[in-house]
């Protein structure tokens, strides 16, 4: 198994990239974003409290997140490896994703961490929210108050991996092809 974590701030093309990783190299996509709005659409109890925050640009509790990546990660018993993008966001995310990951005799492979300068975030956000239907792109201060939070608490993620050499940093502005292309490169070297 070959877990990667796609990493970098909200804007950074980690959904754009995870799209074309997952069918390259056959790994389950776990988007904690991706999931919180499906459980939104559908109404439940977990939906309508993680909107809250949501809404406001803020982190939805470590608790709620860990539990369903815990659900997740038991109910995909065999995969070749998972793709987590927009978790973990936290520290106590990541020390929780590493025991989960430990009980299934597996770990991150590598943390490949997406950089882009924050003038360029908002506007690809802006820019997204003019299609995505996601309210929390069509506001300035949700999104500064996003990035906030990223440099707050999500930042914090990479300094955890970097004392295990997980990390490695490539520029995410380019072509998506350029960008894909220096993932795969790095992949490539770990898998
Ligand atoms: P983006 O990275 O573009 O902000 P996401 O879809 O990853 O988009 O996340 C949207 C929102 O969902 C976040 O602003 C946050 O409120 C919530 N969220 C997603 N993943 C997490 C997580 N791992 N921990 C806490 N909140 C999360």
């Amino acid at each position: 198994m070959f877990n990667i974590i796609l990493f970098g701030p909200p804007g950074s093309g980690k959904g754009t990239q995870s799209e074309r990783l997952i069918s390259k190299y056959g790994l389950k996509h776990l988007s904690t974003g991706d999931i919180l709005r499906s459980e939104i659409a559908s109404q439940t109890p977990l939906g309508l409290e993680a909107k809250n925050f949501m809404d406001k640009g803020q982190l939805v509790p470590d608790e709620v997140v860990i539990g369903m990546i815990s659900s997740a990660l038991e109910n995909n018993p065999d995969v070749n490896g998972f793709l987590f993008d927009g978790f973990p966001r936290t520290e106590a995310q990541s020390e929780a994703l590493d025991e989960l990951l430990k009980l299934k005799r597996t770990e991150i492979g590598v943390v490949l961490a997406l950089m882009v300068s924050e003038e360029e975030l908002v506007k690809r956000l802006l820019n997204r929210g003019l299609t995505s239907g996601r309210s929390d792109d069509n506001n300035v201060e949700v999104i500064r108050a996003r990035i906030v939070e990223y440099h707050k608490k999500t930042s914090a993620v990479a300094d955890y991996y970097r004392k295990f050499n997980k990390v490695v940093t490539i520029p995410g502005e380019g072509s998506v092809d350029e960008i894909f292309e220096s993932l795969c490169i790095e992949i490539d070297k770990r898998k």
